[in-house]
């Protein structure tokens, strides 16, 4: 196809798939289907109906013919009648023509005509079968030299046919017979098959004969005033001539025509005709096309029906086939997509594996770098706690030293309870020191993956304040410890008593300048006892509101170089996080407030 024809061609086929061209399509063929059917039927109709008509008019037709011809012989046998050759003869003798009346009038019964009468060529009458006087069309048709003629009897208003024998010179045998039981017969039909009306015209187009008894007389086609008169004159008709039946001049003889008579409710219909030529006849058949009509018109609506259902059929297969089309490319997107989002997630789970052992190696990176920082801190602590240690080791083991002296002279002496004394106190201080040195021990000892276990709350606290405890005495601090004996918490003691050793040396340096030193540590339970929250309070010179923004960032401290790393209470709330709770600080009108809550394990009794 060309480029120039694509576009039309794009856009007949957009119009062609439109629901609107379907629609109209529809009425379009329901029309067609309508017109289509209307004519079939009806031309179907028609055929029917003049294929009966032309053999109805065939029937009629010979019905009239063998009505005529039934006595087409009498005359001839007449002919050679003796008494009628008498008369012939002697045209006035009165004998002859008695006898030859006498004999007619037998021949008349029997026959069963109307009248038999002979006249002379001049159309008088010689003798008859009853006494008459001869009819006025008689003088014309023997002028003309017919053999036949019809006239209408006066009295009886019926139509009668006229034989006319002529007998060589001398005269005329007339046969009249009345056709009106053959009109009786088709009046009888007419009144029963309500559809067919039959008619006879003579030559010049007047209806003598009709199963319609108020056509008789009337023209069939159209006659203008002066020729309605001379048709009246004419004297061949028994009534006045009646109104036109204006059928058209020429009939066709097999198809058949419409007609409408122009009688107020006629109905159309269809008009045939036949020429009877010997006799100078028409006969017209009318068939009511009233039924015709609406048969044609019910196969017009079933036209017009089948035409819809073609047209809804081609709607209803075009939609299925635009829904089948819309769904396959649904299929055909949704597939796309499906591909595309199947690359976006292969693609995006690469790239978040990536990120992923990209963390790892951070936090593995980290942890360790976490883990050397704790013992770094730990190892600070320790160095800051050392002075204190060696005064806290150094006087135990001078007393020991005085102590241990003392008992040598006592012994020497003799004073074995003396001694006894001794040795107990040197006993309390070596189990002191080896209280103190053991704390020290676990503390410097580097954490490892311990699952947190159960721990004494109210121990761990004594120890921290244990191995702070050559400072707080220094600067005299009052430790109030308000917790309950038996409770246990989810930690691991060692880790715990790191946070709190924190928490308090942190506390003490803080209450160093101020007059009044008191660090309480309380317990409150939350969760209905299910978990517990340690609050570490103390009475120092707390911080300012800039400084607690970043109390818990890596290296800040407000301590001289060489006190503080900064790094106390970061790992400390990370050794809370992992106990799955959370340091919090908080400012006291004076001092500050550190807390953090964890899983309570029990609270009954236990060891302490
Ligand atoms: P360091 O003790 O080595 O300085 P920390 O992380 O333990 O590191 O403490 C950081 C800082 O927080 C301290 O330098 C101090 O200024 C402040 N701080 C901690 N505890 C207290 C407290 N109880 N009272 C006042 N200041 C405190």
């Amino acid at each position: 196809m060309s480029d120039a024809l694509r576009p039309r061609a794009l856009r007949l086929i957009r119009l062609l798939s439109r629901p609107g061209f379907h629609l109209f399509l529809t009425g379009a063929l329901m029309v067609l289907g309508f017109v289509l059917a209307h004519r079939l039927s009806e031309r179907s109709g028609r055929e029917e109906l003049s294929a009966l008509s032309t053999e109805r008019l065939e029937l009629y037709a010979s019905n009239l013919a063998a009505e005529l011809g039934r006595h087409a012989s009498l005359p001839s046998l007449l002919a050679i009648a003796p008494t009628l050759q008498a008369l012939l003869q002697t045209p006035d003798d009165a004998e002859a023509r008695r006898a030859a009346s006498q004999m007619l009038a037998r021949v008349n019964v029997r026959a069963g005509t109307h009248q038999i009468f002979v006249t002379n060529p001049q159309g008088q009458v010689l003798t008859a079968s009853e006494a008459l006087s001869a009819p006025a069309r008689l003088a014309e048709a023997l002028a003309q030299g017919r053999t036949h003629f019809f006239a209408a009897d006066a009295n009886t208003g019926s139509t009668d046919f006229y034989l006319l024998y002529p007998l060589r010179q001398s005269g005329v045998i007339v046969v009249r017979f009345n056709l009106a039981p053959l009109e009786a017969t088709w009046v009888d039909l007419g009144a029963r098959t309500q559809g067919e009306r039959i008619l006879v015209a003579d030559d010049q187009d007047v209806v003598i004969m009709s199963s319609v008894q108020a056509w008789k007389y009337t023209v069939l086609g159209h006659a203008d005033p002066s020729r309605r008169q001379a048709l009246q004159a004419s004297a061949r008709y028994p009534q006045a001539i009646g109104a036109d039946l204006e059928l058209p001049a020429s009939l066709e003889a097999h198809q058949g025509q419409q007609v409408l008579l122009p009688f107020p409710g006629a109905k159309p219909m269809l008009a045939q005709q036949r020429q009877i030529v010997p006799l100078g006849l028409r006969l017209v058949a009318l068939s009511d096309l009233t039924e015709v009509r609406r048969r044609a018109q019910l196969a017009a609506w079933g036209g017009a029906a089948f035409g819809a259902s073609i047209g809804l059929l081609v709607l209803y297969l075009s939609s299925r086939r635009r829904a089948l089309r819309q769904l396959t490319q649904a299929q055909t997107d949704l597939r796309q997509a499906h591909a595309q989002l199947e690359q976006l997630v292969d693609s995006r789970t690469a790239e978040l594996r990536q990120t992923n052992e990209a963390l790892k190696t951070q936090i593995a990176q980290r942890l360790q770098t976490e883990g050397e920082l704790l013992q770094a801190s730990k190892l600070a602590v320790l160095g800051q706690m050392s002075a204190g240690l060696s005064h806290e080791v150094n006087q135990p083991l001078t007393a020991l030293r005085a102590l241990a002296r003392n008992s040598i002279r006592l012994l020497e002496s003799g004073r074995q309870d003396a001694v006894t004394t001794n040795l107990r106190l040197m006993d309390d201080m070596v189990e002191r020191m080896s209280q103190i040195t053991r704390q020290l021990k676990s503390f410097a000892r580097k954490a490892d993956e311990q699952v947190a276990g159960s721990a004494p709350l109210l121990a761990c606290v004594r120890n921290a304040l244990l191995l702070l405890e050559h400072r707080s005495r220094a600067l005299d601090v009052q430790a109030l410890v308000d917790l309950p004996t038996g409770l246990r918490v989810r930690a691991e003691a060692n880790r715990l008593e790191q946070v709190l050793v924190n928490l308090f040396g942190n506390a003490i340096d803080a209450m160093q300048g101020e007059p009044e030193r008191q660090l309480r540590v309380q317990a409150q339970s939350l969760d209905a006892g299910r978990r517990v929250q340690i609050k570490v309070q103390d009475s120092g010179a707390g911080v300012s509101d800039e400084q607690l923004q970043h109390l818990f960032e890596p290296f800040f401290t407000t301590k001289p170089a060489g006190e503080g790393l900064g790094l106390g209470l970061v790992i400390s709330a990370k050794i809370v996080d992992e106990f799955g709770g959370r340091l919090r600080a908080e400012r006291l009108p004076q001092g500050m407030s550190f807390e953090f809550d964890l899983d309570v394990e029990t609270w009954e009794q236990a060891d302490v």
